[in-house]
């Protein structure tokens, strides 16, 4: 504050000598060239109060202004070395200190709006500069909070994804323990059944028939054994399905053709209704095979204990509105009650003495990741549908 106010009294003292010191060098050129110009005090006494206003301001102006009048009276206007003027003279003088006033009042206006301007910028400049500090520092801010964000949703991500693999760890432990159940049963039939046709075939009197049969029966336990795995297999390393174009009747012609033998044993009908236009789909053939193979051996178990009337399954395919197939799988079996339609298709619920309770959740997962849609319901006549849809690939048939 003191070096201020000294600073600040010096650059005064500086502007009022500035003044006094023009004046001066005004009133020496004026008294050097008087003996050969007459007087010439008009013009360098300007120039000094002008210079002095513009760069001391008003103050050291009208300072200038008083000296020049002085030295003019003094030096210049007769009655010479006097402070006074003759009456002669007097117009010409008062001119002259109306036009140093004028030009002081005019040069110090001039300047203090000069001035005010500059000060304006200079502020407005500060500001623009504080502003853009401003701005920048929240700008930084803003990239700071994205990449934090960023970075907490790649956390979330690898959390999720571990998360995941823990809940698919933690279904495969439980599996395991499935698996192992439903393995053994069919693999123990196997050896038992082997144990047994070869006994059949050691006897002294080898009896084919029977041998044939326990032979057929090991043949069928290690299928079964076969297709429990293959289903959990799928499960567990099919995460995403691998889409090709699927003519949809030819496979499930196919697949009826594959589960005849078992309809066959069981003394179930299979008739098939496929619509002749049926367009292409694009789903994972092999998962599409599985979930009808699903359907169609879940309808010919809930046929046999049906005696009342006849065993049918019926496979029918259609076409549906905003390019979608239509897959059905209608059976004449126990049909299913209200606890049963609630749960079927919670993973591990089952009915069946040796079911696993996968077949229908697996298979109404692999529907929903083709953008399907799978359910069940009760037929009025006895025995239950299953059906599910398709997304077709417009304008091709099958
Ligand atoms: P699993 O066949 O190993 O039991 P699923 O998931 O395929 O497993 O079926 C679960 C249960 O749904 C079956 O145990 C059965 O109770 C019921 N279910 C499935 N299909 C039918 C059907 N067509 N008719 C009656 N019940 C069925």
């Amino acid at each position: 504050m003191q070096i201020s106010t000294a600073a600040t009294a010096k650059r005064t003292l500086f502007r009022y000598g500035l003044a006094i010191g023009l004046i001066f060098l005004a009133l020496l050129v004026s008294l050097a060239l008087q003996n050969s110009f007459g007087n010439p005090f008009w013009f360098f006494f300007s120039a000094a109060v002008i210079l002095s206003t513009w760069f001391g301001g008003a103050g050291p102006g009208w300072l200038a202004v008083i000296c020049s009048t002085l030295a003019v009276m003094y030096y210049f206007t007769p009655p010479l070395r006097s402070l006074a003027v003759t009456p002669h003279d007097l117009p010409y003088f008062v001119t002259f200190v109306a036009c140093e006033m004028g030009v002081t009042q005019l040069i110090s206006w001039r300047k203090r709006s000069e001035d005010s301007i500059r000060q304006a910028r200079d502020e407005l400049e500060v500001r623009v500069a504080e502003r853009t500090a401003e701005l920048k520092n929240a700008n930084d801010a803003l990239v700071r909070q994205m990449a934090e964000q960023r970075r907490t949703e790649e956390t979330l991500q690898a959390t999720r994804a571990e998360l995941a693999r823990a809940a698919r760890i933690t279904t495969i432990g439980e599996l395991t323990a499935s698996i192992a159940h439903e393995v053994n049963q069919p693999l123990a039939a196997v050896v038992a059944n082997a144990d047994a046709c070869v006994a059949w075939l050691s006897r002294k009197m080898p009896d084919l028939a029977e041998a044939r049969s326990a032979a057929e029966r090991a043949t069928q336990g290690a299928t079964r054994a076969a297709e429990v795995i293959a289903r959990i297999r799928s499960l567990i390393t099919k995460a995403t399905p691998e889409k090709s174009r699927v003519p949809l009747n030819r496979v499930i012609e196919q697949i009826a053709a594959l589960a005849e033998g078992q309809a066959e044993r069981n003394h179930v009908a299979i008739k098939l209704e496929l619509s002749p236009d049926l367009p292409i789909v694009l789903c994972d053939s092999i998962q599409l095979q599985q979930v009808i193979l699903n359907l169609i051996v879940n309808g010919i178990e809930a046929t046999t204990s049906v005696t009342d009337r006849p065993r049918m399954l019926t496979l029918r395919t259609e076409a549906e509105d905003k390019g979608q197939v239509r897959v059905s799988v209608r059976d004449s079996g126990v049909g299913l009650n209200e606890e049963v339609m609630g749960r079927l298709f919670e993973p591990f619920f089952t009915t069946r003495p040796k079911g696993m309770g996968m077949g229908l959740s697996i298979s109404r997962s692999i529907i929903e990741a083709h953008g399907g849609r799978l359910w069940a319901e009760s037929n009025t006549s006895g025995g239950a549908t299953f059906q599910f849809t398709l997304p077709s690939e417009d304008g091709l048939t099958a």
